[in-house]
């Protein structure tokens, strides 16, 4: 690991930075309802994505700043051509601790195996149902039995824990909510429930859909019996042992938005993100950068920093690390999805990457 970097992403709160989400394309060769509208999405040219080059040259100077983990999402990231490529050459940094990616699994069959050989270490599967026509309705497209030859290649290839996400969408997938407590009991799979947020792009969300962390957890424990929540302490020290890495230091915090409970019967556990019902933010240490270049420090900002210009009019290294300072120290304290005067930021969640 490396040492302490002479300046953090601080922002007015106090909250330290070190872990960056960066959006590979806004393309997806999927369509779920909470994300992308159905038809006629308006994607970016390719000229106004980030190269690869442009991307690692923007981690080299996160990375000074005290980025030390970073996941790799879109838009599918698996539709942008090489990514093996831009793993390879993350992964190459010194400082970058831990590389994630998250994906819908539908190219994961064909991907796994140079996924892992370019040194990726983490993955998250999206799948909000284990019913394919439930699958069909959240998704507008075919495609669930791709996901699951995707989920055993990734298996195969040896990712270990596979992480499943899945939103729960009242109306829609409360009876998905046992067959995935029954996997993550019956599997080695993680099961990571995320609630729904208002993120769309038609902005049709409404409150009465989001499927509660405290529902989930009554409904799994009437099925189930007790479920016991994890400390934080216990989580760092599993998931370091699985991975056997040494203790990573935006995790030791417990900054991790996925609260994790076990089975009362010690068979299995799940997780739970209730980033509307019990939001994370006074902990929050990630910030995102999205395929054309813009950061973000919140998923709910409606404001952007705007880095591809920087990077393109050849501003040095010292010019793109203060705006990155001043991105960051204009987080707000909170998402606000909760307060009256909440506004949904203009860029639904497949183009800011989630
Ligand atoms: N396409 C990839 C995938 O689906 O895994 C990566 C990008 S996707 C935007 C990242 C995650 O955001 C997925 O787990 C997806 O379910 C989640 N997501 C998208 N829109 C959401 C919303 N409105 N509320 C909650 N989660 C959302
Ligand atoms: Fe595509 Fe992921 Fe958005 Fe679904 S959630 S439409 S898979 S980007």
């Amino acid at each position: 690991m490396a040492s302490k970097p002479a300046q953090q992403l601080m922002d007015s709160f106090g909250r330290v930075h070190t872990s960056l989400r960066i959006s590979v394309t806004d393309r997806c060769n999927i369509r779920c309802f909470y994300c992308m509208p159905a038809e006629d999405v308006q994607f970016l040219p390719r000229a106004d994505l980030l190269t690869f080059e442009e991307i690692v040259r923007t981690v080299r100077i996160g990375v000074s700043l005290g980025i030390r983990k970073l996941r790799l999402t879109g838009g599918e990231p698996l539709v942008r051509r090489d990514l093996p490529r831009l793993i390879q050459q993350l992964t190459a940094i010194d400082g970058v601790d831990d590389i994630g990616l998250t994906t819908n699994g539908l190219l994961l069959a064909d991907q796994a195996a140079e996924l892992r050989a370019a040194g990726l270490q983490r993955l998250n599967i999206s799948l909000d149902a284990l019913d394919p026509q439930v699958f069909r309705k959240v998704t507008r497209r075919d495609g669930f039995e791709q996901v699951q030859q995707g989920i055993s290649a990734a298996r195969d290839v040896g990712f270990r824990p596979i992480k499943i996400n899945a939103v729960a969408i009242r109306g829609l997938t409360e009876d998905q909510l046992i067959p995935f407590g029954k996997l993550a009991r019956e599997t080695d799979t993680v099961v990571r429930f995320i609630e729904y947020m208002p993120l769309d792009a038609d902005s049709a969300w409404e409150r009465d859909r989001v499927l509660t962390a405290r529902e989930i957890l009554t409904r799994l424990e009437a099925e189930f019996g007790p479920l016991i929540a994890e400390s934080s302490a216990e989580r760092d020290k599993k998931q370091n042992a699985s991975r056997q890495l040494p203790l990573l230091h935006s995790e030791s915090g417990g900054q991790a938005p996925a609260r994790r409970y076990r089975f009362a019967d010690g068979r299995g556990q799940i997780g739970i993100i209730a980033s509307v019902t019990e939001p994370f933010c006074s902990s929050c240490d990630r910030f995102r950068l999205t395929a054309d270049g813009k950061l973000r420090n919140c998923l709910f900002s409606l404001e952007e920093t705007d880095l591809r210009g920087l990077l393109r009019e050849s501003a040095d290294d010292s010019a793109i690390a203060a705006a990155m300072q001043s991105c960051i120290a204009a987080k707000l304290a909170g998402h606000g999805i909760n307060s009256p005067d909440f506004q949904q930021p203009d860029r639904p969640m497949y183009s800011i990457g989630g």
